[in-house]
């Protein structure tokens, strides 16, 4: 196994950590010239030497690694890894059992006891995320625990960690048999088309199952649809099978377009009756207000950081005025839905932003429903920047 080094934490963070706090961050580190190799194993301890857990050196985003235990006599080895995996299984037993939904997050990294990689389920079909050097240093008992542990048709994996923590472009096949793409999987009766060795993403995002069966099953019905920043149209997809009258999809990938229309055909719509535009939301949102366009539901989903031709977008400090630009063009009575997947704010300051907007716009709304992740995405309360997913369902009054 992996090499094992002491790792002293400062004495004011040791509440934190042993408290269940399960990320490794700077400032708490003490001896970090020590940190050498990543996927060495650390036993943590304070200045007073008081043992706080055991994790691993891994660098991921703002972290050096995460603690997984805070047992002195656990081991950190395969049946560590094993017991981790079958105990994720058991909490998503509904999951498995479910025959509309095949497709969902089956290991949730710290949410699941093991910071640092995922695995999504695709109809039998298992993708592995792995999000730092230091992970991927136990990649053989990890595969080898899931492997004992599930069955399964293939194993894929992404390695999301190259210098600027992104995806290494590779073959991502791993074990068992190569799918044939496109993997066509189901989510409350849905169908998508999954590409799993086609890049960082794979067609779907699974965070949004609730966001779109409520759109679908509750918000749809004779609605125009704008959905914005649409990479494959999920969002359009569902509202047209709730009964939109017509869904504009708009995204400025190029794949956008062929990846929407196969969204569309998969499910026996028409999508010719839809528009599907390539082209900058931030145009698009200024080409509909001179052409007086409104609709009855605006849908915001951008990346936390956008750059393009002209523009550079970040939530934390624009969305507020990408709500104006959404108010601007929602009818009376109509519906914005504002989503984020940006961990460094929580909802009560994404419900300020809509506040602000709407004031600025001399509005007035109502929030009807918000989101968060769904139960697949298993979170812990330690770690509340884990439940990074916000989505709040607001009907615009006036403005
Ligand atoms: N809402 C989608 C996921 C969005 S991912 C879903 O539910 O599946 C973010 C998308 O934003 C990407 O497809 C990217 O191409 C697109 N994007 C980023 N900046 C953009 C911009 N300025 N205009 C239009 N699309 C943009």
């Amino acid at each position: 196994m992996n090499k094992e080094t002491m790792l002293t934490i400062k004495s004011k963070y040791f509440n934190k950590l042993k408290g269940g706090y399960p990320l490794l961050f700077k400032e708490a580190i003490v001896n970090l010239n020590d940190l050498k190799e990543e996927g060495t194993l650390l036993k943590l301890v304070d200045e007073q030497k008081r043992f706080i857990g055991k994790g691993y050196y891994g660098k991921q985003n703002k972290g050096y690694g995460w603690i997984l235990t805070r047992k002195e006599q656990e081991k950190i080895d395969y049946a560590f890894f094993e017991n981790q995996i079958k105990k994720a299984i058991e909490h998503r037993k509904s999951f498995f059992n479910d025959h509309e939904t095949n497709a969902f997050r089956f290991f949730n990294g710290e949410g699941d006891g093991i910071g640092g990689f995922t695995i999504d389920y695709f109809d039998g079909y298992l993708l592995l995320n792995w999000y730092s050097e230091g992970i991927y240093q136990f990649k053989q008992p990890i595969v080898e625990a899931l492997q004992s542990s599930i069955e399964y048709k293939g194993i894929y994996e992404k390695k999301r960690f190259d210098q600027k923590g992104q995806y290494i472009e590779d073959d991502d096949f791993l074990a068992g048999e190569r799918a044939q793409f496109p993997l066509i999987v189901k989510e409350n009766g849905v169908h998508f088309a999954v590409y799993l060795n086609d890049g960082a993403m794979v067609g779907v995002f699974l965070d949004q199952r609730g966001v779109r069966k409520s759109i679908r099953d509750h918000h749809a019905e004779g609605k125009t649809v704008l959905n914005t920043f649409s990479y494959t149209g999920a969002f359009s997809v569902f509202a047209a099978l709730g009964g939109a009258v017509k869904t504009t999809s708009v995204d400025l990938a190029n794949r956008s377009l062929n990846k929407t229309i196969e969204q569309f055909s998969l499910n026996g719509l028409d999508y010719e009756a839809h528009d599907i535009r390539v082209m900058d939301v931030f145009n698009y949102f200024k080409y509909a207000v001179r052409n007086n366009l409104k609709f009855d539901m605006v849908i915001l989903d951008p990346p936390s950081f956008a750059r393009s031709k002209k523009h550079r977008f970040s939530v934390a400090k624009d969305y507020k005025d990408l709500i104006k630009e959404a108010i601007a063009i929602t009818e009376n009575g109509g519906m914005i839905v504002a989503s984020t997947n940006f961990a460094g704010f929580d909802m009560k300051k994404f419900k300020s932003f809509v506040e602000k907007a709407f004031k600025e716009m001399n509005g007035t709304y109502k929030l009807i429903e918000d989101h968060s992740l769904p139960a697949d995405f298993k979170t812990i309360r330690e770690f509340p920047e884990g439940d990074y997913l916000k989505v709040l369902f607001i009907k615009k009054i006036k403005g």
